[in-house]
């Protein structure tokens, strides 16, 4: 078996992966041979569209849910865990903006959502799929992972209003660097992708002229596509490419610097 024949059979979840970053990732996923479990909050028949678009050998199922509710992750968890015979590596992807509100606007209805979207989901899915990533690690002798979406937004700040959607993803990328200590023991690795601007629905708010000024903030002038961050999950997923990276934060971001 080569390294790029690593994937074949493992049994991956990955949050939000109806759209954009998500779905990219698991078709990559589920190309290299991977049994793939896709989730997103649409019905299951609004996400056949979805499933129609793995052409590939792997094998996918979809699951329905609201990761901002803690028992809905624990559902999401077991299903996918049932399906999947298991759970070898998890990506938790699903999250956004949430919307934008200055300090001055945000209430705690916003206040919840934000913080349910990005780091309920993160800490509830995990905690979750902990027993299954753990005897994973045990029977196949190799590490299991957990990979995380963060931000380039965790170490500059966010854009306009979204100070808890900036703050919500630094969250996430320090959550994993204290679950390294804790599980590293249980042979769990945790990193996090932390995309620049990517061209996907959470910029759909943005008109050409803002476009254009992020664009001069990234040294490769343009937005990233979701493809091209797709391949970092593949590489943190595979043990036989990074079985001896934990703890990391991969910034694929087109040169978009930040203090
Ligand atoms: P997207 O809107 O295309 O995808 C979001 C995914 O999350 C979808 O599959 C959606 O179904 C799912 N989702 C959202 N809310 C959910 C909920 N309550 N319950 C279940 N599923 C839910 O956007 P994207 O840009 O691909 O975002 C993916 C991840 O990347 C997010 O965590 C986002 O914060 C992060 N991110 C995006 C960028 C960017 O520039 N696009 C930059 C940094 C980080």
């Amino acid at each position: 078996m080569t390294m790029f024949d690593d994937l074949k059979g493992k049994k991956i979840l990955v949050t939000g992966s109806t759209a954009g970053i998500g779905l990219e990732a698991a078709k990559l996923l589920a190309g290299a041979g991977a049994k793939v479990a896709i989730h997103g909050s649409r019905s299951p028949e609004a996400a056949q569209s979805v499933l129609e678009q793995f052409t590939s050998d792997g094998e996918v199922a979809y699951f329905q849910a609201d990761v901002c509710s803690s028992a809905e992750c624990k559902d999401l968890v077991e299903a996918a865990a049932d399906y999947l015979g298991g759970i070898d590596v998890l990506v938790n992807n699903a999250g956004g903006l949430g919307g934008r509100n200055g300090l001055e606007s945000i209430d705690d209805d916003f206040f919840d959502k934000v913080v349910d979207l990005n780091i309920r989901s993160v800490v509830m899915v995990t905690k979750y799929a902990i027993p299954f990533l753990r005897r994973s690690a045990e029977e196949s002798g190799e590490t299991s992972s957990v990979i995380s979406t963060g931000s380039i937004a965790a170490r500059e700040g966010g854009g306009p209003g979204a100070s808890l959607y900036g703050g919500s993803k630094a969250m996430v990328h320090n959550l994993h660097r204290n679950w390294v200590k804790e599980f590293t023991k249980d042979n769990i690795r945790f990193n996090t992708v932390a995309p620049g601007t990517i061209d996907t629905a959470f910029h759909e708010d943005k008109d050409q002229g803002t476009r254009d000024k992020i664009s001069g903030t990234i040294a490769m002038g343009r937005f990233g596509t979701s493809e091209e961050v797709a391949s970092a999950y593949v590489y943190l997923a595979s043990h036989a490419m990074s079985g001896y990276v934990t703890g990391q934060v991969l910034d694929v971001n087109g040169g978009q610097m930040c203090p």
